[in-house]
């Protein structure tokens, strides 16, 4: 089976060690300590880096910055770079694209691009725009990158597509990380000149992925050049995951999937709530030191008569001030999709629970649902389209 044309498989050398060794992923020492052999000055690991994270180039023949040998060489050694590769896109009318993306073994993820994007990672509708004609490249001003951290899902949410997968994989960090590049490539999108925002809210759980999920963090924020203020990652509550974060120099803002407005709701529509329960999670929240100006962000997915009445934005309100987080909550319409056994919230009820958080001081956005003819929206992500 092929894809793109590249063979899925890795070749096995004679040594049967794997004769393919993605450079994409890598950075400083980690790069200088894998081309060791080479003996490669400081300045070659930096024009490598600028091939690899700026300018994105698909082969070590194209680092035109190294002398033709010495690509050669590297090359010969079995040495690639591994960008990941979009093997399928999906448009929608809202200007969304949707894109199977292989990894270093051939198999998909899904990776959302948002022009204009409301990803939620402002919590306002800052745009009112449609996103327009996503046939001209240069259509927008800003745009959000929806990336996936696993393939598939431990956590099981009830209300989730993706959790219908299962667990297949943790994704690598050159994974996660040139998930981001290969859709910047596509269009043509440079963060340093362009305002491009990452929301990890797509396949997987980040925290259950920790070390390759911050590893990503560091490249992008680094040699890839997003601010790591123009990131936020989404968990479902995984309190160990939550205390390491809350270590972190460098780290996105921080969403917590409450959906909720108890432990008893919550333990129905997210088993994960019987391991670490509400409390658990925002004592582990507190822990996190916030920057100017910084709040926590949390997820509420409304499910028609499941959490959408108004006594549960009472109760939600009571938590967020018992918490004593600064906080603001994204109200999603929770989006269908195929077995899953819930039903839609009603446009009032969703206006009305909104306007419920507010007056009582809480500051509360409905994010606009993005791509939903294309399978596009949270929790809707589970490799459709793809070859598998
Ligand atoms: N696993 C992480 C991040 C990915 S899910 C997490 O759960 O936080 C990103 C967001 O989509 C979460 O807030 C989740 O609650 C929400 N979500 C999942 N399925 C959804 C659906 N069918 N409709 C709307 N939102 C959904
Ligand atoms: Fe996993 Fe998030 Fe879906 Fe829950 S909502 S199953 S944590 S991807």
């Amino acid at each position: 089976m092929t894809t793109g044309g590249k063979p899925l498989t890795t070749i096995l050398d004679a040594r049967g060690a794997a004769s393919e060794r993605p450079l994409f992923g890598l950075w400083n020492e980690e790069l200088s300590e894998a081309l060791q052999e080479f003996g490669l000055l400081r300045y070659r690991i930096r024009q490598l880096e600028t091939a690899l994270y700026r300018q994105k180039v698909a082969e070590i023949g194209e680092v035109t910055t190294w002398p033709r040998e010495l690509r050669e060489k590297v090359a010969a050694a079995g040495f690639r770079v591994g960008l990941p590769e979009i093997v399928e896109t999906f448009r929608s009318g809202d200007g969304t694209e949707r894109y199977l993306i292989a990894g270093n073994d051939g198999q998909t993820v899904e990776t959302v691009w948002m022009p204009e994007g409301d990803g939620g990672e402002e919590g306002d509708s800052a745009s009112n725009s449609d996103g327009g004609d996503a046939e001209s490249k240069k259509n927008w001003s800003r745009a959000t990158i929806c990336v996936s951290s696993q393939i598939g899902c431990a956590v099981n949410c009830q209300f989730c597509l993706t959790a219908k997968l299962g667990i297949i994989r943790n994704l690598t960090a050159g994974e996660i990380a040139g998930q981001v590049a290969a859709v910047l490539k596509r269009q043509e999108a440079e963060p340093g000149r362009d305002r491009i925002n990452l929301v990890f809210m797509g396949m997987g759980e980040p925290f259950l992925n920790y070390d390759a999920f911050m590893a990503a963090v560091r490249l992008l924020a680094g040699p890839m050049e997003i601010p790591e203020s123009r990131m936020t990652v989404s968990t479902s509550g995984i309190v160990p995951g939550i205390l390491r974060f809350a270590q972190e120099k460098v780290r996105p803002k921080l969403a917590i999937s409450l959906n909720a407005p108890n432990d008893e709701v919550r333990e129905g529509i997210m088993p994960v709530t019987r391991k670490w329960s509400i409390a658990e999670v925002m004592d582990a929240v507190r822990q996190v030191p916030l920057r100017q100006r910084e709040r926590i962000t949390f997820e509420y997915v409304l499910l028609g008569g499941v959490n959408d009445r108004l006594e549960h934005a009472d109760e939600v309100v009571r938590l967020v001030r018992r918490a004593q987080i600064p906080a603001k909550v994204n109200l999603i319409a929770w989006n269908p999709g195929p077995g899953i056994p819930f039903t839609m919230p009603q446009a009032e009820d969703v206006a009305r629970f909104q306007e419920r958080l507010r007056e009582q001081g809480v500051p509360a956005f409905v994010r606009r649902p993005r791509g939903r003819d294309i399978y596009a929206a949270c929790g809707q992500l589970k490799k459709t389209g793809s070859q598998g």
